[in-house]
């Protein structure tokens, strides 16, 4: 049996940005440290957290004081804006690359355009955007949604840092249908596309792909939906302990692929299993 692992497995620089800020302000901050939601979506990594000291708490009633990080995915200005209203010290880790879709929603929405979010509306990067952008905005997930909405003829569009470009691509041609003047920022970051495609292109050279990540990660399932519409048997694990032998019985090539928050260590040990229920 042969293990495949995608170039570039692990995380992105958003996610390595955001854990190096976590881990060194729980280091060097004295008292509350704490994020609004977990900081990335890898229960391992937040776990690893809050051994350290950063809390998760869900919202900030009841938080008197202390350093707020605030997560790659961002987070809503109004929030931001109480954060700081209640004295709150604030350690930025959005993303780069999230920020740059909420300037461009924003933009779109100052320009008139009527601005569609390609996304999740439940996640809490689009809830950003749609704050950035002053709220009152489309979100769609998929282009069925595109048919029922009732649209302007002047339509912005962004996507969800971590959307898949074909959904994106399939979406634009359905506003295509309405728009009169269509104006798109293609906001899915490069890390994203890179992971899609490479595990897309191994995903049809394996008999059985393994995706490594949290499944409350966007881009980790989105990875898994990606290798399973391409017919490959595929499972979503969190942590080595879940692969199960009969996974790999009369498998030849594993491929290995994992979300762009999905530590090293976890991917390394992966691998291992793997290897070792080779032997
Ligand atoms: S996936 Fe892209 S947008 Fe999201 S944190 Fe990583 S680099 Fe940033």
């Amino acid at each position: 049996m042969r293990v495949r692992v995608i170039e570039n497995a692990g995380f992105c620089f958003g996610v390595q940005r955001a854990t190096k800020l976590a881990f060194e302000t729980a280091a060097t901050t004295q008292g509350h440290v704490f994020t609004l939601g977990p900081l990335i979506h890898n229960p391992q990594v937040v776990q690893k957290l809050k051994d350290e000291g950063v809390e998760v708490v869900t919202d900030l009633n009841g938080v008197e004081e202390g350093t707020l990080i605030v997560r790659s995915h961002g987070l809503h200005p109004t929030i931001l804006k109480e954060a700081k209203a209640k004295g709150f010290r604030i350690v930025d880790a959005t993303c780069p690359f999230v920020k740059k879709a909420q300037s461009y929603a924003a933009l779109l929405k100052k320009e008139g355009y009527q601005v569609v979010v390609v996304g999740d509306r439940q996640h809490p990067e689009v809830q950003g955007i749609e704050g950035y952008s002053g709220g009152n905005i489309l979100v769609v997930a998929c282009p069925e949604e595109v048919k029922k909405l009732h649209l302007k003829t002047k339509i912005g569009v962004v996507a969800q840092t971590t959307q898949s470009l074909s959904n994106f691509i399939e979406i634009v041609d359905e506003l295509l249908k309405s728009a009169r003047e269509l104006k798109i920022f293609n906001t899915i970051c490069g890390a994203t596309m890179v992971r899609q495609k490479a595990t897309m292109d191994l995903s049809r050279q394996v008999d059985l792909m393994l995706i490594v990540g949290g499944r409350n990660s966007a881009n980790t399932t989105r990875l898994a939906k990606i290798c399973s519409d391409a017919d490959t048997p595929t499972y979503l694990l969190e942590t080595a302990d879940e692969i199960q032998p009969e996974w790999l019985k009369d498998k030849k090539e594993i491929g290995v692929s994992a979300g762009a928050s999905t530590p090293n260590w976890i991917i390394t040990e992966v691998v291992q299993k793997l290897e070792s229920l080779a032997a």
